[in-house]
Formats: structure tokens, sequence, C-alpha cells
């Protein structure tokens, strides 16, 4: 993922609320319907792959597998195949959307990106940068799979989210930028009542920013939901400004949250490094995501 400038500030202030945060969490308050052990195992499974930057054939493989593991669920799974321009050339990507129907006309996107940013000469696999999204979308479709439910949901697997070169409006977000305008033209956006998109949600000290782009309304359920479940202390009154796959979505007027937890390591030092690695992520931390993201399908499905 990507920040702008604008929050860099927030960093500073982060590390400071979290000295006094605690860090465990105790899985009994998560809902048993998401195992976040499950989520974290579909992480190392898709972090085994290697770096998986978009059109490489590392990714090509993922996909593959995991074409084939969304077979186990009651669900329609769509390739969205495109072509994105960028500043290393062409580059064949891919998004994965799974939809879980329901009855209302209405739907829900849960959203998040797969891929790894390239980084030559380093070895980055992305763990908690594209591997954690990747991993609780997986566990989330098979906490979803076989449930009747009133809404479609929608789960998506962004590819391309990073920039090969510079982060700018047209070298990142390419999967989301790609699918809100399908989705547009398709009219599929007026349906959607909600999109979440999860980025970086698997580190083991888990604290998610308030992301002032992101719909207050639609925030303020996610924090009351986390409330409820008694994890809310993952869950910060800190804000800052972050660009992510939620954006082309909000641009085009949807209800639309990023969920994101930009303190990674000492200093974000684990963030595109090659400390961005399994072991500094936990099963708690994506239990806590993928448990509050189920309830707050229900809460927007009444
Ligand atoms: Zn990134």
């Amino acid at each position: 993922m990507h920040r702008k400038k604008t929050a860099l500030t927030i960093r500073v202030s982060i590390a400071a609320a979290l000295t006094v945060m605690p860090a465990s969490f105790s899985a009994a308050a998560a809902e048993p319907a998401f195992s976040g052990a499950s989520a974290l195992e579909y992480t190392r499974r898709m972090v085994s792959f290697g770096a998986r930057p978009a059109g490489s054939p590392e990714m090509r493989r993922l996909q593959a597998w995991m074409l084939a593991e969304l077979k186990a669920f009651k669900c329609t799974v769509a390739e969205d195949n495109f072509t994105a321009s960028t500043p290393l050339g062409p580059k064949a990507m891919k998004n994965l959307i799974a939809r879980f129907p329901g009855t209302s006309g209405k739907a829900i996107a849960i959203t998040g990106h797969y891929d790894t940013k390239s980084m030559p000469g380093l070895y980055f696999v992305g763990a908690n940068d594209g591997g954690a999204s990747g991993g609780l979308l997986m566990a989330l479709a098979a906490a979803l799979s076989g449930r009747t439910r009133k809404d479609d949901v929608y789960l998506v697997w962004f590819d391309g989210e990073e920039a090969f070169a510079q982060w700018s409006d047209t070298d990142g977000i390419y999967g989301s930028r790609h699918l809100a305008e399908k989705w547009a033209a398709e009219s599929v956006l007026p349906r959607i009542k909600a999109l979440i998109n999860v980025d970086m949600i698997g580190d083991r000290d888990l604290d998610i920013l308030m992301e002032t782009n992101s719909s207050a309304t639609l925030r303020k359920l996610v924090w009351d939901t986390a409330a409820k479940l008694g994890v809310k202390k993952h869950f910060l009154d800190l804000g800052g400004a972050v660009e992510d796959d939620h954006m082309p979505f909000l641009r085009r007027g949807v209800n639309a949250l990023n969920l994101i937890d930009f303190n990674y390591g000492p200093g974000n030092s684990y963030w595109h490094t090659d400390k961005d690695t399994v072991d500094k992520l936990s099963a708690e931390s994506l239990g806590v995501v993928g448990a509050v993201l189920l309830e707050t399908i229900k809460e927007l499905e009444k």
C-alpha cells in the first residue's frame, strides 16, 4: 500500500499511542465462524509462492492455486482479466471476484490486494502487505460459504495495487481502478451498500487507523461493531489519510472504507522491506478483523 504525505505525521502519534496500548487479544471474543488460524494458514500458503508482483510467473501460479481452492466454496468466481499500462510496459493483471448470492438486489463488497510490490534485488514476500489481505479474504470465503443471506457479498482480490515505479494517479491501484470503471459500466456500483477494503491487517500488534478519506458513517459502524465484539482496542481513535484500493470507489460515490494498520514494526520498519515475513503476523489479529467484518456484514444486512 501507499500513503500520501498528509498522513506522515500520523506515524509518530500512533507510535506514541502504542506504548500505552495492550497488545493481547482473547480469541474467545472472535466469532467462531471466522477462523484467524485458517486466515494465517492461507496467508502462509500464498506467501510460499514467493514474491508475487502483478504479471509475474509467481502471481500466475498463485492465481491458479487460488482458483482451485475457491472451488470448495459455494460461490461464483469470476476472473477479471485486463492489461494495465505501467511504467514497465503493459502487464497482464487479474482481479478475482467471488460472489455469494443474496436476494435483496443490494450488495456488500469486501476487498483487498494480493499482489506484492516488485522489489528487484530484495527478498520481499509481502506477508502482511499483500499476503494477509489475500489470506483473510480466503478464510472469509470459507466462513461465508453455504450461508443464506440477504445481500450479495462480493469478495474481491485486487491485482496490481502496488506501484511499479513511483506511486501516482497512474501507477498503483491498477486492479481497483479497473474494477471501479467496469462495475460503473455494468451498473453494479449503485447496488453496493458498502465496500470495505483491508490492507496490512495481519500485524500481530494490530492497530487499525481511522482512515480519513473513508466514509465516516461506515467507519463508525465498523468501530461500533468492534466495540460490541470487545476488540475496540485494535481500532484506533487516531486518523490519517491513506490512498488505497478504496479510492476509485469513493471517487465514484460508493460508501467505502479502508481498514489499514500502517504501523508495522518499530517506526513502520517492516513495511516494504525484507522484514515483512509471516512470523510478524498472528492468527489473533486476522481473527479480529475477520470477526468484525462478518458482524459488520450482518449489521449492513439489517
Ligand atoms: Zn505495499
